[in-house]
């Protein structure tokens, strides 16, 4: 049986050596044989966890977060409620439910979910049959038709492919993959220097950019500045571009080689919350953020949730939210309240989005 493995030597052996994008673009999106194509990598028995994942309150809160930033728009029905990469669907349905207390928004909504994985497309649909909710699927947020959009995405960016530039004798180099005297894939870097690239480095420095990121920010920015609304993007990343080699593979909640399983483990790469920001500012809009993961859950309630469920709905399960509020909001090892980052982008007529509130207005 042919596998990912195998098709990319055969591609490299036959065309030459492919960019760490390519390799990314192939190993999560090829139509076989990519990662997200015909699995579900989440949860205990999968190879990571995430925020829904772990607590429904996480997509409740976003529910809620959302509500707020419609009646900031001035309640346009409909509105769009579109998630990009929603995984099981476990935001989307847990973020619907939370919504039920602000009924004409619900009944303002019109949902899109963009995901290239027909598998994960499959559970998203078996999950949210109930809602209640008019729901569509779109292969690209280009896809979703016009007007007005709320826009969520958790884990989303950090999945979309980077090309990486390694500094060498004084110069920057784009990073290849290419086959060994054994046949088997490793690192190099181009022939021919990138010499329009004009920062400095010292030799051994790599330099990530994601041109898919780019063009997706600049859409999203042009697009709410143009017909009104927000977007909600958390993810794990810096607030400050650097230098970095951040491409990471996981299998079974463990660091193993990118190179090593192409298709059998996720690959991704933080995000540059600096470099998306200035995309989306390049289109017109308004950038709040990156905070961190803890400031923002704090701030839109997490902590009255939990208060809320473990006392009064649901006190046998009190640990278990407690638990899982700590790991969302911890800033420890392990927990994601500060690898986490969360941004919004806005159309510049609202007000600040929920969470995002300037730091005076915090204090007071
Ligand atoms: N948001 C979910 C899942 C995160 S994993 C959660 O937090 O649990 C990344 C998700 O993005 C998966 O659903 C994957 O299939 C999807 N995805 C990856 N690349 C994509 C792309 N280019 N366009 C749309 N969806 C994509």
């Amino acid at each position: 049986m042919t596998t990912l493995v195998d098709e990319i030597k055969a591609m490299i052996a036959e065309r030459g050596p492919i960019t760490v994008e390519r390799y990314m673009q192939l190993a999560l999106g090829h139509p076989d044989f990519g990662y997200y194509m015909n699995r579900d990598p989440f949860g205990a028995s999968g190879d990571f966890t995430t925020s829904p994942e772990i607590s429904q309150m996480f997509g409740e809160l976003i529910g809620l977060w959302a509500a707020e930033v419609w009646s900031s728009m001035g309640a346009p029905k409909p509105v769009r409620l579109v998630e990009l990469g929603p995984g099981r669907g476990t935001l989307m349905s847990d973020a619907l439910r939370a919504a039920r207390i602000v009924p004409e928004f619900r009944e303002a909504l019109d949902v899109w979910l963009v995901e290239t994985s027909p598998t994960l497309a499959a559970t998203q649909h078996d999950l949210l049959i109930d809602s209640g909710a008019a729901i569509c699927w779109a292969q690209s947020f280009r896809e979703v038709p016009q007007g007005p959009a709320i826009v969520v995405g958790n884990e989303f960016l950090d999945a979309l492919p980077v090309r990486q530039f390694v500094r060498v004798s004084g110069q920057w180099r784009e990073r290849m993959v290419r086959l060994n005297g054994d046949g088997e894939l490793t690192f190099d870097v181009a022939r021919t220097p990138e010499s329009y690239i004009i920062a400095h480095a010292p030799n051994g420095e790599v330099l990530e950019v994601s041109p898919s990121g780019h063009r997706f920010m600049f859409e999203l920015g042009a697009r709410l500045v143009k017909q009104g609304g927000a977007a909600l993007l958390i993810d794990y990343g810096h607030a400050v571009t650097g230098f970095r080699d951040t491409l990471q593979a996981l299998r079974a909640h463990r660091h193993v080689d990118p190179l090593a399983a192409p298709g059998d483990c996720d690959l991704t790469a933080h995000v540059d919350f600096a470099a998306m920001a200035r995309s989306a500012s390049a289109a017109g809009a308004a950038v709040y953020g990156p905070i961190d993961q803890s400031d923002f859950l704090r701030a839109i309630g997490i902590d009255l949730r939990t208060k809320a469920l473990a006392d009064r709905a649901s006190p046998e399960r009190a640990e278990e939210f407690k638990r899982a509020r700590a790991r969302l909001v911890g800033k420890g090892q392990g927990e994601m309240g500060a690898l986490f980052k969360a941004m919004a982008v806005a159309d510049r007529k609202l007000r600040p989005p929920p969470g995002f509130q300037p730091a005076a207005a915090k204090s007071a």
